[in-house]
């Protein structure tokens, strides 16, 4: 598919039309912010669709709800809800669709305004949610609506979700959305996932996630005779002593040529979720020998890494540990598998939003690739769409945090990438001589 060129007179003329839907934007992205739609537990999951699919609607796209029925975690109290717009052009393809996910995560401590409030000072908009990634949905729907507006149609198919529980797996989200047919290659060519890519990055995809749950089994006695007994916590304790002093050291060399920000995140690592094994702790205490232990980890993985050497290095010091000693009792689980996804860098829609960005910015964009995961996993592996990255106004270091805040600014200036590459992906015509002003 080969991308429009449009003239520049009609992308200026865009450029002006986002500038000009700028205030109503920010008061829609407020309004939004208002709305506590907290995961978990999942609050305020339909209001949250209904607002976002009352403005599609407004601008002219087919409004479609969509829970996520059958799924465990759509209950009365706590209805998982995702919200779909569609506006089809002069074709159905190609077509771009736009994905944000508005559940955010809970407030925490440590806020000095209200995060609820939408309050704006010195250029920034504060609250939960308005980075990761209110301030995202704002911008790809005043996009679309700014090109409208300067007197532009998009000869292709635009599409624009707002999704749920990105921030515990995306499962009631874009994968019920991909597994359930609203997102496919059999409909969709592009996707931009509105995350936090700090307005002048592109992500391109995202490292590997492997969590594991380990039990160390023993064999209980009396704790004053220990020696009759098995401890599973000695057992989990020389598993873990093999993850922090071999393990880690090892897969801190591992490093990935891919441009994984922050930097950090370029090497492979582990990390201990938790451990527990024992009485528990708030019980009445008696003198035993732990017969079970447990820990949960999460170990991230880099796309030079295959997954089987992934799982196979641990199973490796379990066996490891076996052979030295045959009380060594265990067992371990997979308990999440995530594949790492990157998206080629040469492909129109890489290509096209760099463009894009460097007319807005005078430069071209850093191409990164997430340290964490979210919903480019479900689009590429259920929907087998491979164009897809992450673009949005957000602050990525400001996701999850107290004082959490979105600069206005780039809510406009991503606003107007949107639209740039939306023009240049979809096709475009003027249907009224505004553009020409
Ligand atoms: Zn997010």
């Amino acid at each position: 598919m080969v991308a429009q060129e449009l003239s520049s007179k009609v992308q200026d003329a865009v450029c002006r039309s986002v500038e000009e839907i700028g205030q109503e934007m920010i008061s829609f992205l407020q309004d939004l912010v208002r709305i506590p739609t907290v995961n978990p537990p999942g609050e305020n999951y339909i209001a949250g669709a209904d607002f976002i699919g009352s403005k599609l609607k407004q601008f002219g796209y087919d409004t479609h709800y969509i829970a996520a029925e059958g799924l465990a975690e759509h209950t009365p109290k706590y209805p998982r809800m995702n919200v779909l717009g569609r506006m089809e052009g002069s074709t159905p393809r190609p077509s771009l669709h736009f994905n944000g996910h508005f559940d955010v995560v809970p407030v925490g401590d440590g806020w000095t305004v209200d995060p609820f409030g939408a309050m704006i000072r010195d250029g920034k908009l504060y609250g939960r949610g308005v980075s990761d990634q209110k301030a995202g949905i704002a911008a790809s729907i005043f996009a679309v609506e700014a090109i409208r507006r300067a007197g532009v149609r998009l000869l292709g198919t635009v599409e624009q979700s707002g999704s749920v529980d990105e921030e515990s797996g995306g499962f009631a989200g874009v994968a019920f959305l991909a597994k359930q047919g609203w997102i496919g290659q059999d409909k969709t060519d592009y996707v931009i996932i509105t995350e936090p890519t700090n307005v002048d990055r592109v992500c391109l995809g995202h490292r590997g996630v492997y969590w594991f749950k380990v039990t160390t089994h023993g064999r209980i006695a009396h704790g004053s005779m220990p020696y009759l007994g098995v401890s599973a916590i000695d057992h989990m304790t020389d598993f873990l002593h093999g993850v922090t002093h071999e393990l880690k050291p090892q897969l801190a060399t591992r490093q990935t040529a891919v441009p994984v920000e922050p930097p950090g995140s370029r090497y492979a690592s582990i990390n201990v979720n938790s451990v527990f094994g024992g009485q528990p702790e708030d019980g009445t205490q008696t003198p035993c020998v732990a017969d079970r232990s447990g820990a949960i980890f999460d170990r991230r993985f880099l796309s030079e890494e295959s997954f089987e050497d992934v799982r196979g290095e641990i199973h490796a010091m379990l066996a490891d540990l076996e052979a030295k000693n045959p009380e060594f009792k265990y067992n371990i689980e997979d308990l999440m598998v995530v594949h790492p996804v990157h998206t080629d860098e040469s492909c129109d829609l890489v290509q096209t939003i760099s463009g894009s960005v460097e007319k807005i910015f005078g430069r071209k964009p850093k191409l990164t690739a997430s340290p964490g995961t979210y919903d480019q996993k479900h689009v590429v592996r259920i929907a087998s769409v491979s164009q897809c990255i992450a673009y949005g106004p957000g602050i990525l270091a400001q996701a999850h945090l107290p004082d959490e805040y979105c600069m206005v600014e780039d809510v406009i200036q991503s606003a107007k990438v949107m639209a740039l590459t939306a023009m240049q992906l979809l096709g475009a015509e003027e249907t009224s001589s505004r553009a020409a002003r």
